[in-house]
């Protein structure tokens, strides 16, 4: 069952729904809602575009509106074509359909150009030839106005001829830039003359070297979503400051529409970092194998690591939409990913640290099939095959040769079920020189599957197992957190210093299932006592098969009694 085809979780009610509902009952949008996804091309998705992914696919689902996916892609120094097709892949991944086509901001430099010409027509825009730092002295503080430029009265004619030339590529980067004329003595600073469009002589990955001025966000933004018609235009609320100044654009512009800005919190997870440009610092450092490498926090790496679109999806749900800034407890989102699991990821055994049991009153050579369920709901999951043999394996701290009552597994002398299959009692030890365990003689119950021995004596544990001659080899990688640190990048410090260093633990030579040699890669399963696994995606193969660790199990380790609903699980 592919995850992402399931039907979306509804968006729970918030404040932007009210909004919706209101612009619809007072005839606000004609009928129609249309948002918009906006990101950058200048890194993968992480989990807080997740959130704003499904809100915005969301809202325009739940209210028969469309959602366009639009590159905000006015920086060509940062923005590249794998980020974009890796983008267009986490969002089809979870599980959301953009109206086609894609759109670009970069479609629009030529009607952008066009609306910076009819601001300098209207004496709304001037070029200015400040240096950078004369500019931000220039531009005052938040309790002192700025100054005039002193370019700010140029005539509209020297204006036109200024701006041809930094469009034909007459005039150094850097050298000047068009500003709109605002109010230099504005509270808000983002009204006091913004850049417009500045030079930039680089090639852009979709308009080539066509441009060698490129508009600022501000000048993009609003403009993209007028023209393609966007009714609500949401947006974090780092952005709350910039709305006057996206008023003020549509205002004196002659756009087709009247898009309507919004903000909500964004979403901050505490033990992660959600910056692209943090998360690039990774990836350019080789702390980790790539953008998509399961220990990151962005789509393509959740999605590696085995969280499954419907997870996320729900946990967006969950965490709801607010205008006040929090951060999330990463164990919801991980209480999140285990409720999927355990509904819906088929059961399965895997020993990760082998030791060898020989049945000693089993033939060798015989294999006997069991049958178990996949889960132990779940009756449409089937059943798997488990061959029980002469020889088998199973978890090394799963044996000692004393213990006290608390331990439920295999001693010496005494009992355990294995899971699945049959009551075992362990003989004999054999040792090495060293005096190392490495080997465990038993006899089976033939009597015990499915039903108590004979005896009376009931084992108090179960434990899994795999054949040791017909079980497959795994290699499984096991992950722990990529910060220790709660607040990794807060507080000023450098985020680098919290790096977890020993965050992938890989273990070969694993037990598991003959079975899960052939599962597809993003097959999730629950190992049973172990956690939840997925077949990675890009490595795992029936001849080298190759399982990321997901998730724990709600706890570290908990004995379950036969047939409970947590023997399946720990
Ligand atoms: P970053 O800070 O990671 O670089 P960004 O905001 O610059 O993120 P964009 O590509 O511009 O990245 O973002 C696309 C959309 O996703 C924007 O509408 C932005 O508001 C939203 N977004 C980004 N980060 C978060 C977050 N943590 N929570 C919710 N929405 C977010
Ligand atoms: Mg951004």
């Amino acid at each position: 069952m592919s995850q992402s085809d399931e039907t979306t979780v509804k968006v729970s009610n918030n404040f932007l729904r009210a909004i919706i509902e209101d612009d619809l009952a007072n005839n606000r949008v004609a009928g129609k809602v249309a948002t918009r996804f906006p990101p950058e091309p200048n890194g993968y998705l992480h989990i807080g575009h997740a959130k704003s992914i499904c809100l915005n696919f969301g809202l325009a689902e739940q209210f028969g509106g469309s959602c366009n996916l639009r590159f905000d892609d006015t920086n060509p120094e940062k923005e590249n074509q794998e980020f974009i097709d890796a983008i267009k892949d986490d969002v089809r991944w979870l599980g959301f359909q953009w109206q086609e086509p894609v759109h670009y901001a970069s479609d629009y430099f030529d009607q952008l150009y066009e609306w910076a010409l009819h601001l300098i027509r209207s004496g709304k825009a001037y070029v200015c030839h400040l240096t950078p730092e004369q500019a931000r002295e220039y531009r005052g503080t938040l309790t002192e106005a700025g100054k005039n430029s002193p370019y700010r009265d140029r005539s509209v004619d020297e204006n036109l001829a200024l701006f041809e030339k930094m469009r034909a590529g007459e005039a150094d980067e850097g050298e000047c830039v068009l500003r709109a004329k605002i109010d230099m003595a504005a509270p808000n600073i983002n009204l006091r003359d913004p850049i417009l469009y500045r030079i930039r002589k680089t090639a852009h990955h979709q308009t080539g070297d066509k441009w060698c001025i490129y508009p600022s966000y501000d000048f993009a933004h609003g403009q993209s979503d007028a023209i393609e018609g966007i009714t609500h235009s949401i947006c974090t609320l780092e952005f709350e400051d910039h709305k006057p100044l996206y008023d003020w654009l549509i205002e004196n512009l002659p756009v087709p529409a009247r898009p309507r800005q919004y903000e909500f919190a964004r979403l901050n997870l505490n033990y992660t970092v959600t910056s692209k440009r943090k998360l690039k610092q990774l990836v350019d450092d080789k702390v980790v194998s790539g953008w998509d490498d399961a220990r990151m926090p962005t789509i393509s790496g959740m999605r590696r690591r085995g969280y499954t679109a419907r997870a996320l999806r729900f946990f967006c749900d969950m965490i709801g939409v607010t205008r006040s800034e929090g951060i999330v407890d990463v164990a919801m989102l991980e209480h999140a990913i285990r409720d999927d699991l355990d509904k819906n990821a088929p059961r399965a055994m895997c020993v990760l640290n082998p030791l060898k049991i020989t049945i000693t009153n089993f033939p060798e050579g015989q294999v006997e099939t069991l049958n178990a369920p996949a889960h132990p709901v779940r009756d449409d999951l089937g059943e798997r095959q488990l061959p029980f043999t002469h020889e088998i394996v199973i978890e090394r701290d799963d044996f000692r040769e004393e213990a006290n009552k608390k331990y439920k597994r295999l001693v010496l002398g005494k009992k355990v079920r294995l899971r699945n299959a049959y009551v075992i009692t362990a003989n004999e030890v054999v040792k090495d020189e060293a005096g190392n365990i490495i080997e465990v003689l038993a006899t089976y119950d033939a009597a015990t599957h499915g039903a108590d021995p004979a005896d009376g004596v009931k084992p108090k544990g179960v434990i899994q197992w795999v054949s040791a001659t017909h079980g497959k080899r795994a290699e499984v990688r096991v992950y722990d957190r990529l910060f220790l640190h709660e607040a990794p990048d807060r507080g000023g410090e450098d985020f680098m210093q919290h790096l977890n260093r020993n965050a992938l633990q890989i273990i070969n030579d694993c037990y598991i299932e003959p079975g899960l040699a052939d599962a597809k890669p993003e097959t999730n399963f629950q190992f049973e006592r172990e956690g939840y696994f997925v077949a990675d995606r890009y490595d795992h193969t029936a001849e080298k098969p190759v399982f990321n660790k997901t998730i724990g199990l709600r706890d570290t380790f908990v004995d379950a009694p036969i047939g409970s609903e947590a023997a399946g699980g720990e």
